[in-house]
């Protein structure tokens, strides 16, 4: 590991120094604090399609893609088309109604299965709203989410955030106790895939909670499933006691499939909350869902503002991501992923590796523990720096994979199968380093 830290600062040096200035004016050097990692991040100085290139003027493949973000690829043609039309012929704000929006609107109605929705900034904004629509809704205040869910900077989800084991308690204790007081509503937290603990807490605080969080597949532990009947669980708990369901779908939704991990799944929230690969590469986001709950906004109980809320630029790169994203084209690198993961997967046997992979849509993981993680718990007990070396040993071959080890990869529209070989050649000579 160490041998690999001292590679990196060696072929990384003008990013080093672009870290060492940046941070005269942004904290830490970087404009969102995931942004960063020790020593120093790369710094990018351009991309276009898979492909970035750094300010030391290497090109690296990247498999991070904006944390799923870039699902249509940098730069893709149609959406730089669609955004440049709206810059020489539409304008970029108006902060008035627009047909450009309403038709984004309806195309995600049709692509989500919403009776309605709004736009949004960012997946934080989402979430916020989210919320506060199920408060409103219920007239409660209380919300339920995951142990170690990540769900954007909103006060009232910056409750077990991957917290240290020592701060969790032990596994067999009845609640998890997470007194966080936010507009006085309690948040309420428990592992993903315990039905039990979940029903716990509904049974006994049940009628103070507003709403239950959690992203239908976790994807802020690299790639964590549900277990079979899980989420329909969540579904049935939560409707016997009249809690609002939110599914964040900020980093799933169209890396998962056509519309999203619910519909994969089969397992209808009452909102979802999207952002990320919407948006082509554009602050987009929304929430939405059902008319009985969004009709919050239409009577008065909860406003929704945002001056940059659906105007035209953005809406002109969402409607050429709902165009660019068919069956076909997700349903082609989907096929991609699994090739990646199956060849991943025999390496790992050869090598008889203490490790797993994890598949979802256009996002694939390598995990390293032998057995499948089901909970935070059991991520927070996988191989950390054999993770590392994982990870740092492709940033050196040129190859990005996200930063952090809590992610996983996505291969986009703009990814083709020779680009992934690279990716299964170099988890190969990892493993014959490793052995
Ligand atoms: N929800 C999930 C699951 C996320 O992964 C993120 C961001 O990574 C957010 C919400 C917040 O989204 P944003 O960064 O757009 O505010």
């Amino acid at each position: 590991l160490a041998a690999e830290w001292e590679r990196f600062t060696a072929s990384t040096a003008a990013s080093g120094a672009h870290n060492e200035q940046a941070s005269k004016s942004l904290p830490l050097g970087v404009t969102s604090s995931f942004q960063h990692w020790d020593p120093y991040p790369i710094s990018i100085a351009s991309a276009r399609g898979a492909w970035l290139t750094d300010v030391d003027g290497r090109r690296l493949l990247d498999l991070s893609m904006g944390f799923g973000a870039m699902l249509v690829g940098h730069l893709n043609p149609v959406v730089i088309e669609e955004v440049q039309k709206a810059l020489t012929d539409v304008g970029t704000l108006f902060v008035t109604p627009s047909p450009t929006a309403t038709e984004v609107a309806e195309r995600f109605q049709r692509r989500f299965g919403l009776d309605m929705l709004r736009f949004t900034n960012s997946g934080t904004e989402s979430l916020m709203y989210a919320v506060r629509a199920a408060r409103a809704f219920t007239g409660r205040k209380a919300i339920i989410k995951i142990e170690g869910g990540y769900h954007g900077g909103y006060d009232a989800l910056q409750v077990s955030v991957k917290p240290g084991l020592d701060e969790i308690g032990p596994a067999d204790a009845p609640t998890p106790q997470v007194p966080f007081d936010v507009e006085a509503g309690t948040v309420y937290v428990v592992p993903y895939n315990d039905l039990d603990r979940l029903t716990a807490i509904l049974d006994a605080y049940g009628s103070e909670i507003a709403a239950m969080v959690l992203e239908p597949v976790l994807e802020n532990i690299a790639i964590v499933v549900p277990d079979e009947g899980y989420l329909a669980g969540v579904r049935a708990a939560c409707d016997a006691h009249g809690v609002v369901l939110i599914f964040d779908e900020v980093k799933t939704g169209l890396t998962a499939g056509y519309a999203g991990a619910s519909q994969r799944l089969g397992i209808k929230p009452d909102l979802v909350t999207l952002a990320k690969s919407i948006g082509g590469g554009f602050p987009l986001a929304a929430f939405g869902g059902r008319k009985e709950v969004m009709e919050v906004v239409v009577d008065g109980r909860m406003a929704h503002f945002g001056t940059y809320n659906g105007n035209p630029l953005v809406m002109a790169a969402a409607k050429a991501v709902d165009e660019i994203c068919t069956h076909e084209a997700l349903d082609a690198a989907e096929k991609i992923n699994i090739g990646t993961l199956d060849a991943v997967d025999e390496i790992i046997a050869e090598f008889k590796l203490p490790a797993h992979t994890v598949a979802l849509g256009v996002k694939g993981c390598i995990t390293w523990s032998p057995t499948p993680v089901r909970n935070y718990r059991d991520y927070k007990a996988t191989d950390f720096q054999v993770a590392e070396l994982s990870w740092l040993w492709g940033v050196n071959r040129g190859i990005l994979t996200p930063p952090g080890l809590d992610e996983q990869w996505l291969v986009s529209l703009a990814h083709t199968q020779a680009e992934m070989d690279v990716l299964v050649s170099d988890f190969r000579a990892l493993a014959e380093a490793l052995r």
